[in-house]
């Protein structure tokens, strides 16, 4: 774990000689070039947002300007960018702004909150870029960055893991002075080193003490979000033994196993009634477990030893030599039942 008190010096250092000095949006403390900045930036990346930047700011200068204009335009210059309540939020928060604060832009972290679409990483990044706040920022790549670095198990989402981030991050702070470079610095480093894929280590002014780097950890923090439990299902599967041979029978063509040959499934004495078979011997074998991609299948086999039928069948019906049976077009869970019942009868 690095010195918390380094952190922010070393990230300073580093943004200041490798980090990224010539955006249209830095250099300037006007929170409505900011704020429309961290906006775009928002799920999007730099390159993307550039052209769409300037094209904004061209036809819609200030936040009177873009209040002003009709909602339609406002969509239209932000057509391609994607995630379009992103646009109404920026107009409904531009109307506000005019209607409500004199057309200003409030000066603190907790005030920029409560405008439409502006989130509280965003309204820390507005008031550290604009009015030199000690207000911690939190976004997606800081998230990674933090969790990379101090070795922060969990999914980040998580509400606990999150609350636990924002205090890691709050207690990182510089002093005021140095907080415009700081914010830009975490910015810099999870858009260009440490970045989802392959994050570039040796560069990183956190390579010597990053616990992800340390462990080979890089690919599995920050943590995925946990999947949901996968539903239970189970079946029972009626293995019929007539001698040496063995009943299995062709599902239709779609669903589960479509086309493929297996035991018949369901209730054992409706299955034999059908057949017109009696049943001289019935025995549970140990149960076997298959995962889908979307279900856990629990397959509860019974062995019912019967007399040679005396007709075909039911449609579909095949009585193969159990030694071969396993080798037919079975799936593998039925492959592995067959082979439990092949070697029980050795
Ligand atoms: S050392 Fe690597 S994993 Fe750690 S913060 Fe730097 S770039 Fe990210």
């Amino acid at each position: 774990m690095p010195q918390e008190q380094s952190f922010a010096q070393r990230l300073i250092a580093w943004q200041r000689s490798a980090g990224r000095h010539d955006l249209p949006w830095q250099g300037t403390r006007d929170p409505y070039r900011v704020w429309l900045s961290e906006i775009m930036l928002q799920q999007t990346q730099v390159a993307t947002v550039l052209p769409y930047y300037a094209r904004f700011l061209a036809s819609f200068p200030d936040v009177g300007a873009l209040a002003a204009a009709p909602i339609e335009q406002v969509i239209e210059h932000w057509a391609g960018l994607g995630y379009y309540a992103r646009a109404r939020n920026l107009h409904r928060c531009a109307q506000r702004i005019v209607a409500e604060c004199g057309g200003r832009f409030p000066e603190n972290a907790a005030a920029l909150a409560e405008l439409p679409g502006i989130g509280r990483s965003t309204a820390a990044a507005i008031a550290a870029f604009c009015f030199g706040e000690r207000a911690a920022i939190l976004d997606g790549n800081v998230k990674r960055v933090l969790c990379r670095v101090f070795g922060i198990a969990g999914f980040p989402g998580a509400t606990a893991v999150e609350r636990r981030l924002w205090t890691l991050a709050e207690s990182l702070l510089p002093d005021a002075t140095e907080i415009g470079a700081y914010t830009q610095g975490l910015m810099d480093l999870g858009a260009t080193l440490c970045t989802r894929g392959l994050p570039n280590c040796p560069a990183c002014p956190f390579a010597e003490n990053c616990v992800a780097r340390r462990e080979n950890r890089q690919r599995s923090l920050p943590e995925a979000k946990p999947r949901p439990p996968l539903p239970e299902r189970e079946a029972v599967f009626v293995l019929l033994l007539a001698g040496d041979r063995l009943l299995l029978e062709r599902r239709p063509p779609h669903g589960l196993w479509g086309g493929l040959l297996v035991p018949p499934q369901g209730d054992p004495a409706t299955i034999l009634a059908a057949r017109g078979l009696i049943a001289s011997e019935q025995r549970e074998l140990p149960p076997l477990k298959h995962v889908f991609t979307h279900f856990r299948l629990t397959l509860k086999p019974l062995l019912c030893r019967v007399a040679p039928p005396l007709s075909a069948g039911e449609p579909g019906d095949a009585w193969l030599p159990l030694a071969e049976a396993a080798a037919a077009g079975v799936p593998t869970p039925i492959r592995k039942l067959i082979r439990q019942v092949a070697s029980a009868e050795d």
